[in-house]
């Protein structure tokens, strides 16, 4: 079997072309959607990110500030920064990039920001209302893994899924939705015993573990929908997800690229959760 490939630039591509047609209108009743992104220290990577965040806003009609500060800013600064931006109207979106220096409380930080404008879902009540099943922003790479399965047309009721990694930001909320579109759920980690006889009963098997090619074709279930979170940088500069790609496409069925997967479908729900919260703003 040689899996069909959830392309995220594609799929991105395709849900922002109605993203700036949302942007244009909400500017033209008055309120144009605004985020605020905060990025302390040199993590070349979370540069990266960051200005992909960035040129994404810019693309879809949306207006960003950047905020950037050096590895050793007190917290306090950055805290004063959040509550301005708490408070200011142009601003409907804020996020700061993780992983945050190690002399921050990172959970005090997004802790911070108003939950109306916590667009990445990491606040614990923004946590808990996805817990309950109510209207939340959902986490945006979570919630652009779903929108891959609503693409692709996998029926996700009744169905194993095996999520690879707890972390409160992806791990934890995607096994969250799982479980509320009907599937039935495992969450695997460092402590789990036997990793690979789970992963070989899933039907949807997701890695977001941060271990290079972790996840080899023998511990996936012929058919199994693969969705690769990872994103690991290999001694040679390349990029590489937590699944070894090569070998996985041709045990799965739908099987998710890195980079060009789940990564730029993140960004794409971040916009969207952005728009979301000016629509909120400008309707109240
Ligand atoms: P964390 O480091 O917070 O979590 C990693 C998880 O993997 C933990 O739950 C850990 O278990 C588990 N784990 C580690 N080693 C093993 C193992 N040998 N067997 C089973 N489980 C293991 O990472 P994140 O969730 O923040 O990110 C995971 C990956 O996803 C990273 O590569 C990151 O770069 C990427 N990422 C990609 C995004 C995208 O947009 N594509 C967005 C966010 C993250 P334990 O809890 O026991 O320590």
């Amino acid at each position: 079997m040689t899996a069909q490939l959830l392309d995220g630039n594609a799929l991105g591509q395709k849900l922002r072309a109605g993203f700036k047609q949302k942007a244009e209108e909400l500017a033209a009743q008055g309120t144009r959607p605004g985020l605020a992104v905060i990025l302390v220290g040199g993590d070349q990577a979370s540069q990266v990110y960051v200005r992909n965040k960035v040129n994404a806003c810019a693309q879809a009609g949306i207006h960003s500030e950047k905020y950037s500060y050096d590895d050793d800013v007190a917290p306090q600064v950055v805290l004063d920064k959040i509550a301005a931006l708490n408070a200011d109207p142009k601003i409907h979106g804020i996020l700061v990039q993780l992983p945050l220096p190690k002399h921050f409380d990172a959970d005090a930080v997004l802790e911070a920001i108003a939950p109306e404008k916590d667009v990445d879902g990491f606040r614990a009540e923004n946590v808990g209302a996805l817990v309950q099943g109510q209207a939340c922003f959902i986490p945006c790479t979570p919630y652009g893994v779903m929108k891959f399965f609503e693409e692709a047309g996998v029926n996700l009721k009744g169905k194993e899924a095996v999520v690879v990694g707890r972390s409160n930001i992806v791990g934890k909320p995607m096994a969250m939705l799982l479980m509320h579109a009907g599937a039935t759920v495992t969450v695997c980690h460092s402590q789990t015993r036997d990793l690979k006889g789970h992963c070989q009963r899933a039907d949807i098997l997701v890695a977001a573990i941060g271990k290079p090619k972790m996840i080899t074709c023998d511990m996936i279930k012929p058919g199994a929908v693969v969705i690769d979170v990872g994103i690991n940088r290999q001694p040679d500069g390349k990029l590489c997800g937590d699944v070894d790609f090569d070998s996985a496409k041709d045990v799965a069925s739908f099987i998710t690229p890195v980079p060009g997967g789940v990564g730029p479908m993140t960004i794409t729900m971040l916009l969207a959760n952005t728009l979301e919260s000016a629509e909120r703003f400008a309707s109240t």
